[in-house]
Formats: C-alpha cells, sequence, structure tokens
C-alpha cells in the first residue's frame, strides 16, 4: 500500500504550492508573505538563543574566490561552486558581445563566487586580527548560499538561506560547543513542534577520494545532522547541521591560539528555507491552526 505515501506526497505539494512559487529555474522559488514571516519569526527565534559574547557578522550572497580557493572548497566541493562571471571590456566589446547569440561565451569569470556556506567568510576575517584568545571566539554569521545541486526536490535549492553559530579555540571548548549544540537544536526542534532526530552524516565530497574523505567524516563523528521529515520518513531532511571541522580551518588560515597551536573550529548551521518547510509540513499553512506554543516561539 503506498497510498498513505502518495497522500503525504500530496500534502507537501499542496503545502509547497501555497508558499513558494516557481520562478523559471530549478531550486529557484519566490517564497510569499507567509513564508517570509516564518523566517523571522525563525530568525529571532535563533537570535534569543545566541551565547553570550558572540560576535554578529551578516554577508553578502557573494564572497571572494581567493578566500575561498583558500579554504580548500575547490578540492572537495567543485560540483557545488557558482562562479560570478561578466562581460568585461569598453562599451564597444560589451556592446559586440551582447548582439552575439552565444553572448555567453563572452563572459569573463570575476573574483567572485557565490557564496556556498555562511561560516567561510569568518575564518580570514579572524586571521587577520592575530591570535585567538585563551577562551575562544564566537561568532554568529549569516548569508544567502547557492549550491549547484545534482537534484532539486522540494527542500533542496539552489539559492538558500544559512544562519551559523562559530566556534575557533582550543579542540575541547569547541567539541563542547558542537555537543551543547546538539542538545539545544534538540530543544529547539521540539519547541517548534518538529518531529526530529539526530544522526551521524557526512558531506557530499568530490569523485572517487571524496568518497573516502565522506566515510573517514564518519568514522571520526565529525558531522552531524538534525533531521526531520519532511518529503519522507525513511528519508528524512536535515534542517541544521553540526559541523568539527578539526584544524581544517585553522591550517588553511593559520589561525592560532594564545599557546601557539592551530586553532580548531566548529560550526552550526540552520536551513532557514528547510526548517520554514518542515514547519509548514508539521503545522499546515494556516498559521491559525498551529500549536499557540510554536506560534509564540516564533511570535507569530
Ligand atoms: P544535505 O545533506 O541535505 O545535502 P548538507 O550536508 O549539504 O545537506 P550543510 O552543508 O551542513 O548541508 O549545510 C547546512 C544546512 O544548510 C543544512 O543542514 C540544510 O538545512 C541547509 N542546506 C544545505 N543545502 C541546502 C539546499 N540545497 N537547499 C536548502 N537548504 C540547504
Ligand atoms: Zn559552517
Ligand atoms: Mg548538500
Amino acid at each position: 500500500m503506498n497510498l498513505v505515501a502518495e497522500n503525504h506526497n500530496d500534502h507537501i505539494e499542496s503545502i509547497v504550492r501555497a508558499v513558494l512559487k516557481p520562478v523559471g529555474s530549478p531550486g529557484i522559488y519566490a517564497q510569499t508573505g507567509l513564508f517570509e514571516q516564518v523566517i523571522e519569526g525563525l530568525t529571532v527565534f535563533i537570535s534569543r538563543r545566541r551565547e553570550p559574547g558572540t560576535e554578529v557578522w551578516k554577508f553578502p550572497p557573494v564572497m571572494s574566490r581567493d578566500q575561498i580557493q583558500n579554504s580548500g572548497y575547490l578540492q572537495s566541493f567543485p560540483h557545488l561552486l557558482g562562479c560570478v562571471s561578466c562581460l568585461d571590456g569598453g562599451e564597444s566589446d560589451i556592446r559586440a558581445a551582447v548582439e552575439r547569440p552565444d553572448w555567453i561565451g563572452g563572459l569573463e569569470a570575476t573574483e567572485l563566487v557565490l557564496s556556498p556556506a555562511a561560516c567561510y567568510p569568518i575564518y580570514p576575517l579572524v586571521a587577520a586580527r592575530g591570535d585567538i584568545p585563551t577562551k575562544g571566539l564566537l561568532f554568529d554569521a549569516a548569508s544567502y548560499c547557492f549550491r549547484r545541486e545534482a537534484t532539486y526536490e522540494i527542500d533542496r535549492l539552489q539559492a538558500f538561506r544559512m544562519r551559523e553559530y562559530v566556534y575557533i579555540g582550543m579542540p575541547e571548548p569547541v567539541l563542547n560547543f558542537r555537543t551543547r549544540w546538539i542538545s539545544r537544536a534538540a530543544e529547539m526542534a521540539t519547541q517548534l513542534g518538529l518531529p526530529h532526530r539526530i544522526a551521524p552524516a557526512s558531506d557530499p565530497f568530490f569523485g572517487r577520494a571524496g568518497r573516502i574523505a565522506s566515510i573517514s567524516q564518519l568514522e571520526q563523528s565529525l558531522k552531524f545532522e538534525l533531521l526531520v521529515p519532511l518529503q519522507s520518513e525513511t528519508e528524512p531532511t536535515a534542517c541544521m547541521s553540526f559541523n568539527y571541522h578539526r584544524d581544517h580551518f585553522g591550517t588553511a588560515w593559520a589561525l592560532r591560539t594564545a599557546a601557539g597551536e592551530t586553532a580548531h573550529t566548529a560550526c552550526v548551521a540552520f536551513g532557514m528555507e528547510r526548517l520554514a518547510l518542515a514547519l509548514f509540513a508539521t503545522h499546515g499553512v494556516e498559521l491559525k491552526n498551529w500549536p499557540a506554543a510554536v506560534r509564540k516561539s516564533l511570535l507569530l
């Protein structure tokens, strides 16, 4: 019997139709006022849990190509990266280019890429400041992100908003940061009335060598995700992730602790659209029918 599954998919489809409108490209949607209201509620909900002493940064949806390269992204996820290309030159060059049917052949790569995650610009910012204080550093980062995914289901977008808390410091407090955010995140999902579980995870590293990197990431418990059944019960959707990078960014950016050791880093990431979709899928598209406690938590 897959009646239940079909009904579930119909339910999700009708929810998506009510809050997201396709605008001509897969994985790209216009978002309704109602959807945005929920995103705003979630933004405040997450901000309220910010730890004392956290520095807040908002980043544009583009970042330095050199920085993303130095971060190792090109080796790990070249298939997901989007670069900004423009028509360069004087008026006559540009005029000639746009009049050719194959004008895209005239595009030149710029020094910019589309940000694939919110935390990447933090590490070079911190590197420019000198040593990391003994107690470590906490950051709150937000950015619109882009990923050229292999497929676009309703919860897998090309462009989406990511919010992150980041800690930079000694290995033990870095791990403690991640541990307390895993339990805090589970409490947050409960407060939002979302069915969820936390599970070990790995990143979709590129190619054959990438599969080995994914296995090693799992073996070392470097990544966990908070999963919510959105499209399917058997393949729930990652709405948050908890990542321990060890000394990856510390080495890439020569981040040193006051004791002279390479700093370790961790981040907790919230997928804003996925969380909003999970709320709509769970509670419906009529805010007035949502549990009172959930509405209160989100100021709705
Ligand atoms: P997935 O396993 O579903 O591809 P991911 O491991 O690539 O997710 P992260 O790199 O950990 O995700 O990104 C942090 C969060 O950003 C995810 O937990 C998710 O909520 C959100 N996110 C990631 N990719 C997308 C996407 N293509 N569309 C919408 N949200 C996304
Ligand atoms: Zn991150
Ligand atoms: Mg992914």
